[in-house]
């Protein structure tokens, strides 16, 4: 998969994308992240990519050219499956989505920033709008960098074993059971015996209830999503 990351701060997407899972993905060549500084397309020569608003008011706005000329250059090498902005007004993200972007081939992420970008930019070229949560960043590079590790990670061949995706919280709708490691005993605080004992349909069955009782007792509104 290919991710195409529109920002006018690419420095602030670094390091996130350097170590760990994200790191591994892409030098094991099942993720490609490119990202593009919004400043090379600029209109002029002082590298402006944001105005004021028209009517008014308080904050930069990002400029539609060097967005439309971003997007059309990447546009004319490659067919792209969404162009997504990142939005606190856009449809929440949820596990269901990310699932449905790893099975994509190339996607445009664009990160805002300042009061955000020209509408205009977001009539023409956007296909879909995602939030991260119902509170306001500065910019999309955060949401952006979780947009990409939320999907990255769900990559065929991204995880190994050892951390499988498919046991994770909100995969079936459900919140993950507790987990354990050494000692099993902790000043007291002792792991569960059923962990203990080896017999693994056991251990799923009382996994599998935890599960459900957490999921009841925090997000009941999971379950009544069936
Ligand atoms: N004026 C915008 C509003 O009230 O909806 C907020 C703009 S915000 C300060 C700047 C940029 O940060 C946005 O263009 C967007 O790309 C990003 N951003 C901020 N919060 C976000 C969130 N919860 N989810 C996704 N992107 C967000």
């Amino acid at each position: 998969m290919r991710i195409d990351i529109i920002s006018c701060v690419p420095q602030l997407m670094t390091s996130p994308l350097s170590h760990s899972i994200l790191k591994r993905a892409q030098d094991q060549g099942q993720l490609e992240v490119h990202v593009h500084d919004l400043r090379d397309f600029s209109i002029n020569k002082h590298r402006q990519v944001d105005d004021y608003p028209y009517g008014g008011g308080a904050g930069m706005v990002l400029m539609v050219e060097p967005l439309a000329k971003c997007i059309r250059s990447l546009q004319t090498e490659r067919k792209y499956d969404e162009v997504i902005y990142l939005t606190p007004d856009g449809t929440s993200l949820k596990q269901g989505i990310a699932n449905q972007l790893s099975l994509k081939e190339n996607l445009i992420l664009i990160a805002g920033h300042y009061k955000g970008i020209d509408q205009r930019a977001r009539d023409i070229f956007v296909t879909m709008e995602l939030s991260i949560g119902d509170y306001v960043l500065s910019g999309g590079e955060l949401p952006a960098l979780v947009l990409v590790d939320a999907i990255g990670r769900l990559i065929p061949g991204v995880l190994g074993d050892e951390t499988s995706a498919l046991t994770d919280s909100f995969q079936d709708n459900l919140l993950d059971a507790p987990i354990y490691t050494r000692p099993a005993d902790f000043e007291g605080h002792e792991v569960p015996e059923i962990l203990l004992s080896g017999q693994h349909k056991k251990i799923q069955e009382w996994r599998d209830e935890r599960s459900l009782e957490k999921t009841r007792e925090r997000r009941p509104d999971l379950i009544d999503e069936d």
